[in-house]
Formats: structure tokens, C-alpha cells, sequence
């Protein structure tokens, strides 16, 4: 959901979060930060690994969990730790939108919900300051229900 137009300014904002924190601008780090802000929506740790697998770069696991960790704590990205899938990153600059999870093949599929977006818009809590907020819808996808149903035919057949 989102573009690679965004990176100059994920680039200033992650050298800017850097020199506060007084750490190096590491080439690996900006490597990363460059394919983070192509991928359009979630990626994991293990996603990231493959890319630079298959590019040719060569970078531990651990930096890639320790920039993907900065990268959260500079608030550039979001974390989302659901039930049965691995941890998922997205930018915190991806508009408002719906996670929709299959609890049976765990696949998430993003959407976007003008009527829930407008009605969060208008949503204000005591003595609290919304700054974003993360919305999961659980059930079942269209593939699995299928697949249910045709299970449930072969088994009365027999
Ligand atoms: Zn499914
Ligand atoms: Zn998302």
C-alpha cells in the first residue's frame, strides 16, 4: 500500500533518528531501509533475509533485527505481533486500513474500510491522544471455506 516515492524522506528521517541516537549510518542499514520502503505492505525478518539472499548482499540476521528494531523505535514502522503468523513490519506512513486473517491458513489480507476509516476519524477518548491504532479482523477466507465445504461433501458421501 505503499510506494518507494517515500524513500529520500525515510532516508532523512532514519540519518536524523541516527545521529540522536548516536549511531553509525551503516551502509547495511540504509540497504535495508531501501527495499523496506518497495515492498508494498507486511514483510517479516524472513522476507528481508531472502531479498538480500537472492540481490547478492550479505547481511547477518542480526542486523537485519537490530535495524528493523531502530526502524520501530524511530517510529517508521509498525509491528504486528498476531496470533499464528510471524511478526509482521509495515511503514507507519501506509494510510489506514483493515487486517483481514484467516485462522486457518493464517493468510492476512489488507483492505481498506472507508466507513470504519471515517467512524476511527471521529472517535476522540478521554484525557487520551490517538496517534494511530491497528484494526484485525479474524475468520475465514473464500479458499479455506471452500475447501471446508468440499470436505464436508466427501465425508458425507461415505
Ligand atoms: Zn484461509
Ligand atoms: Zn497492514
Amino acid at each position: 500500500m505503499n510506494t518507494a516515492s517515500g524513500s529520500p524522506e525515510l532516508i532523512d528521517k532514519f540519518v536524523e533518528f541516527l545521529k540522536s541516537k548516536k549511531l553509525r549510518k551503516t551502509p547495511e542499514r540504509f540497504a535495508l531501509l531501501e527495499y523496506i520502503a518497495t515492498v508494498p505492505g507486511h514483510f517479516t525478518l524472513d522476507m528481508m533475509q531472502q531479498h538480500a539472499d537472492e540481490s547478492g548482499f550479505h547481511v547477518s540476521r542480526a542486523t537485519i533485527y537490530n535495524t528493523v528494531n531502530l526502524l520501530v523505535e524511530a517510529r517508521m514502522l509498525r509491528r504486528h505481533d498476531i496470533e499464528g503468523l510471524p511478526t509482521q513490519y509495515e511503514l507507519a506512513s501506509t494510510p489506514p486500513h483493515s487486517h483481514l486473517i484467516c485462522t486457518t491458513c493464517h493468510k492476512l489480507k489488507e483492505v481498506r474500510d472507508k466507513y470504519f476509516i471515517a467512524f476511527m476519524n471521529t472517535r476522540k477518548y478521554n484525557a487520551f491522544n490517538t496517534q494511530y491504532y491497528s484494526h484485525y479482523v479474524f475468520g475465514t477466507c473464500s479458499t479455506c471455506a471452500r475447501k471446508r465445504k468440499r470436505n464436508a461433501v466427501t465425508t458425507k458421501k461415505k
